[in-house]
């Protein structure tokens, strides 16, 4: 099948491509990935996405944008991009079974959360290890709970679950937060949260679920066992760009480098929102970033 446009990702940032895409009257197909979903889906309460002054939910703004994007008639299917090959003036989109064709192509993949590569991470995997508090926090009611990190994420997130657990240990690198203040404050004032300062997990332990960490204090090696039910790692994230690796431009974490107008290093191929080298991650930047990639993709179809 061949499109005008192909859009691979179906977060804020692809869907708001699509719509922009499809109200330019380009036949746009969108692939969105069947085994990972966007942060925002997984987020339960955006409060600084303009338009909501009360908050919401992630998955639910996200739905709304999808709507939005079918509505002026983007087509949806699910599959995992493996590779782009270009074919003649347009490219070639391999997925596990399928492949379609599209004159230029928007890159709207995202990024997933980084791991601590510790052992018993992978082994106490959904038995008490979660990436995502929205999905697993109520499994914790009444329980301890540690978080990893000190970025929004970790901070928001922590917040979110001490609607459940008794007690969050945020276990943080250094001894000062990275994210923004306002939910340092809040976090600070919650008196369900305790901070372990300078310290890291170094091993997760259990028998047939996560029952402690060990914890190191990087300054002075001192390792300690803190007892827990669950283990909520919010440590960054990693792009999602393999399948790019030879064929784009990208940083050396992996992040596609793109200029203001969502240009990448090859002509016809755009990126935008949390795949791509930026200062701000968030719902808004990769909604205006979406749109843009979307314009100048038109752009390129008229000139080409
Ligand atoms: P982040 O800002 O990159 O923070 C990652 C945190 O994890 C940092 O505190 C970092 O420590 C720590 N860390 C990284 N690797 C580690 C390791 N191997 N072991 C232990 N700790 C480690 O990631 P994020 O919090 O997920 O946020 C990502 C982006 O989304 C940011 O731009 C953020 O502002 C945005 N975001 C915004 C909101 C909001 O506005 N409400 C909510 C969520 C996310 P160091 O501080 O020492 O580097």
């Amino acid at each position: 099948m061949n499109y005008d446009c192909i859009i691979i990702g179906g977060g804020p940032a692809g869907l708001t491509a699509g719509i922009y895409a499809s109200r330019a009257r380009l036949k746009t197909l969108l692939i969105e990935s069947y085994s990972v979903a966007c942060q925002a889906v997984t987020t339960d309460h955006i409060e600084n996405y303009p338009g909501f002054p009360d908050g919401v939910n992630g998955f639910e703004l996200i739905e709304k944008f999808k709507k939005q994007a079918e509505k002026f008639g983007v087509e949806f299917i699910a599959g995992e991009v493996k590779a782009i090959k270009e074919n003649k003036s347009a490219w070639e989109i391999l997925t596990d079974d399928l492949s379609y064709t599209g004159r230029a192509v928007i890159i709207a993949s995202g990024a997933r959360p980084k791991r601590l590569d510790i052992p018993g991470e992978d082994k106490f995997r959904g038995k008490g290890v979660s990436y995502c508090a929205t999905c697993d926090g109520a499994l914790f009611k009444n329980k301890e709970v540690v978080v990893a990190g000190g970025g929004d994420t970790a901070l928001e997130e922590a917040i979110f679950l001490t609607r459940f657990a008794k007690k969050v240990s945020v276990i943080h690198r250094r001894n000062a937060l990275r994210g923004t203040k306002i939910l340092q404050e809040r976090a600070f004032s919650n008196k369900k949260i305790e901070f372990v300062w300078d310290s890291v997990i170094s091993e997760i332990l259990g028998d047939a679920r996560v029952s402690a960490v060990k914890v190191k204090n990087v300054k002075t090696g001192a390792v300690k066992d803190l007892s827990c039910d669950g283990v909520f790692i919010f440590v960054g994230y990693t792009p999602n760009t393999a399948f790019l690796k030879d064929l784009l431009t990208l940083d050396e974490s992996g992040y596609i480098i793109a200029d203001v107008n969502s240009l990448t290093s090859k002509a016809g191929i755009f990126a935008c929102g949390d795949c791509c080298k930026k200062l701000l991650r968030q719902v808004v930047t990769a909604a205006g970033d979406g749109a843009v990639a979307a314009f100048s993709c038109q752009h390129y179809l008229e000139s080409a």
